[in-house]
């Protein structure tokens, strides 16, 4: 249920960060200040393309504000311990910040800054009417009890109440934060704020004003990308194979919706490995499987490793997993035609490039995966209105904004010649543009 969701990495999208997904692995340790300054090469490529004003690309270079909190928490054992937290607004140009907390010992001010840059663009290239949020507790919250955690969680909001608010910044879940602990935020952010303000934050649980769908959302987006490329590229689905490297919220409702779909499911895969069978996986069984007993089913199927399911000769290939899964080392191995990214960077630049080189189609993180931010947003039109939206009109919703936007990028791409990152960028970098230059640029001035 991250915004973003999501991405946990410190590599996340190149495009975006995991956010608005659930909650998700755990990022690499991070590299120093070199992170920020990464996210925005993206930019580089980008902005030769982009109607930008020079003057509204020099402005998303800075982060809007940013603060670093201490949060005292008392523990069972009745010592205070302090942890550092942060909250980057990177741009609210478009409107509030939205983006996902991170709960882990590696979070940096740096790296909230570029997964909150991420953001920025991943609402831009779906024109949801968000900025670019992001924050963070460096903390192991694996070594902490329940009423720690929730002490935690509360005290983060504490410290940060002023500087969010359903009209400012909305925060959401991301790694190593989930539903419950979004709960605990709007109750305290409510307690503070001595109003009921389930906007504040989404991802909630339902019963305390979270969305209907927003646990499918970010696979039934990738999906309807799928959908949109399968009309455009006349592809028959009963003909069409996919490998799904990750088999967790994200991977498992893609992958039911593609079985559901008739497509052929070939492997997926989690943490411990993946299985394979060429006539197609029973989808729904595996789900089941996975759901009892926490691993794959191993009866009737090939047992793969995960790098044999990178290069497994497919049509599809999903990496819903980590970031920097495909990178250097293995990136020659692909042999998918299309590979659509659900989780947040999954790719490393070097492999993007051998990719697009090799004429694979990559649909990057920060279009295929913003399912989850979409459904965010909904969530928070719902708390706004007051009123709980059915299923089937969430759906619908989601299904309009990811073919639209998917169709928009693709059309870039094919029209200039470009990958569809670069055109993804291209789609948000306008939008952004647009929206900064509406307040005056030096043309404006100067020609008064
Ligand atoms: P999840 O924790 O539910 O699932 C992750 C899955 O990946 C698990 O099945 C895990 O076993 C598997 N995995 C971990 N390491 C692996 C490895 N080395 N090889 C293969 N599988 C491995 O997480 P999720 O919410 O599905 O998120 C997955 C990715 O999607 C993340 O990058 C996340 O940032 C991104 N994302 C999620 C959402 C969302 O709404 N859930 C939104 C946007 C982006």
């Amino acid at each position: 249920m991250n915004d973003a969701a999501t991405a946990t990495n410190l590599k996340a999208p190149k495009g975006a960060s995991n956010s608005e997904g659930e909650p998700s692995p755990a990022p690499a340790p991070s590299n120093g200040h070199a992170l920020y300054e990464e996210a925005l090469a993206n930019l580089q490529r980008a902005q030769q393309y982009a109607k930008i004003d020079p003057e509204a690309l020099e402005r998303l270079k800075y982060p809007t504000a940013l603060i670093e909190v201490s949060i005292p928490v008392r523990m069972d054992n009745g010592k205070l311990r302090i942890f550092k937290g942060y909250r980057v607004r990177h741009s609210d140009t478009r409107g509030p910040a939205k983006g996902g907390i991170r709960f882990h010992p590696n979070v940096t001010l740096d790296e909230v800054k570029a997964l909150a840059f991420w953001m920025t663009c991943k609402c831009a290239v779906v024109n949801i009417p968000f900025g670019g949020g992001k924050g963070g507790v460096e903390v192991n919250p694996k070594e902490l009890s329940p009423m720690e955690l929730e002490r935690l969680s509360r005290g983060y909001i504490q410290a940060v109440a002023d500087f969010i608010g359903p009209n400012v910044d909305i925060p959401a879940p991301d790694v190593y934060t989930n539903a419950t602990i979004m709960g605990w935020m709007m109750d305290e952010y409510s307690k503070i704020t001595r109003q009921r303000t389930p906007a504040v934050i989404t991802g909630k649980p339902l019963p305390l004003g979270g969305s209907l769908g927003r646990d499918e959302a970010t696979g039934r987006g990738g999906f309807y990308c799928i959908e949109e490329l399968q009309r455009r590229e006349a592809w028959d689905s009963s003909k069409t194979t996919v490998a799904i490297q990750g088999f967790g919220n994200a991977g498992q409702h893609c992958a039911a919706l593609l079985h559901g779909s008739g497509y052929r499911v070939v492997a997926v895969s989690d943490s411990s490995g993946g299985i394979f069978d060429a006539a197609g996986l029973n989808i729904p069984r595996t789900i089941e499987h996975k759901r009892r007993t926490g691993h794959l089913p191993s009866e009737g199927v090939k047992r793969i490793d995960n790098e044999e399911l990178l290069a497994l000769e497919v049509d599809l290939l999903l990496p819903a997993a980590l970031e920097n899964q495909i990178n250097r080392t293995n990136a020659a191995n692909v042999r998918a035609k299309v590979v659509l990214e659900l989780a947040n960077g999954p790719l490393t630049d070097d492999a993007d490039t051998l990719l697009f080189d090799k004429g694979v189609l990559v649909v990057p993180d920060i279009l295929a995966n913003a399912g989850g931010v979409t459904v965010s947003y909904f969530e928070w039109v719902q708390n706004r209105e007051g009123y709980q939206w059915e299923l089937t009109r969430v759906r619908e919703r989601l299904q309009a904004v990811m073919s639209r936007e998917f169709n928009a990028v693709y059309d870039f791409a094919k029209t200039h010649e470009i990958d569809m990152r670069t055109a993804a960028y291209v789609q948000a970098l306008n939008r952004i543009g647009e929206a900064i230059a509406a307040h005056g640029t030096y043309h404006y001035f100067a020609d008064q």
